[in-house]
């Protein structure tokens, strides 16, 4: 079975590379099948490189190339060629130079790329409900201005994700979102038994209110829980499944 990556038309073609990856193409087993890109589940160290080598020649970025940080459901962001530490923890990434190709692992949180055509800056970052509540994507709209970037310039694609379908939280999480977004139409969606929260919702409000143009985000990626047979799913599967990896990367 071949990689298949899920692409946003969002997103410039022209000098970038980016993708979504779907779950099948790689060497990992069981629940892990088979393209698992995340180390910190249990997974062989050698079947995560060899997915991570596939991923990148399937791509058209050399395997070496990848900058991918540990990942806390926080907000801090790095900047390709600032120091990092071993185990440095970091939720998103920028970068205003081609060759690296940045990393974004999830497995129902929300992987999200940006790209800003013009002054070829580009960004990754994981945010599940923590790290979109406390304003993750804001932070690397503002990192990326920092680098030359204008946030009416940049696009921006959600990636393969948990649906407002499937992901049911407690009130206490509806709160923290209403007390930072306010109502927000469609935020909320009530469900059979607990209310339903939609993060592409509260991504778009929060990337549109740091300057990001409504028709250069793509908030309609399909659901990680609904869809077995092409997507790691957390909430699904819990830690014996395998976790996802978007990449973005300059020519
Ligand atoms: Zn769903």
């Amino acid at each position: 079975m071949a990689i298949r990556l899920y692409t946003s038309p969002v997103l410039p073609t022209e000098g970038f590379v980016h993708g979504f990856p779907e779950r099948g193409g790689g060497v990992s087993t069981g629940a892990r099948a088979s393209l698992n890109l995340g180390k910190r589940w249990g997974d062989s160290v050698d079947n995560v490189e060899e997915n991570r080598r596939l991923l990148a020649v399937h791509a058209g970025y050399e395997p070496s190339a990848l900058q991918a940080t540990r990942h806390v459901h926080g907000t801090a962001v790095w900047a390709v060629g600032e120091p990092l530490e071993a185990d440095a923890e970091f939720d998103g990434l920028v970068c205003d130079r081609p060759g690296p190709a940045l990393g974004a692992f999830a497995a129902d949180c929300v992987p999200i790329l940006f790209a800003d055509p013009v002054a070829r800056v580009i960004g990754a970052a994981h945010a599940g409900w923590r790290g979109t509540v406390n304003g993750v994507a804001t932070n690397v709209i503002t990192r990326m201005t920092e680098l030359g970037a204008n946030p009416e310039r940049i696009r921006v694609a959600l990636g393969p994700s948990i649906g407002p379908c499937c992901f049911e939280v407690g009130p206490e999480v509806v709160d923290q979102f209403r007390a930072v977004l306010g109502e927000v139409p469609g935020l909320v969606v009530q469900g059979a038994i607990k209310d339903h929260l939609d993060l592409r919702v509260a991504l778009r409000t929060m990337l549109e209110r740091a300057g990001v143009t409504s028709d250069a985000i793509d908030d309609r990626p399909p659901c990680t829980k609904c869809e077995p047979d092409r997507f790691f799913s957390y909430r699904r599967d819990g830690k014996d499944g395998g976790v996802h990896m978007a990449f973005i990367a300059m020519r």
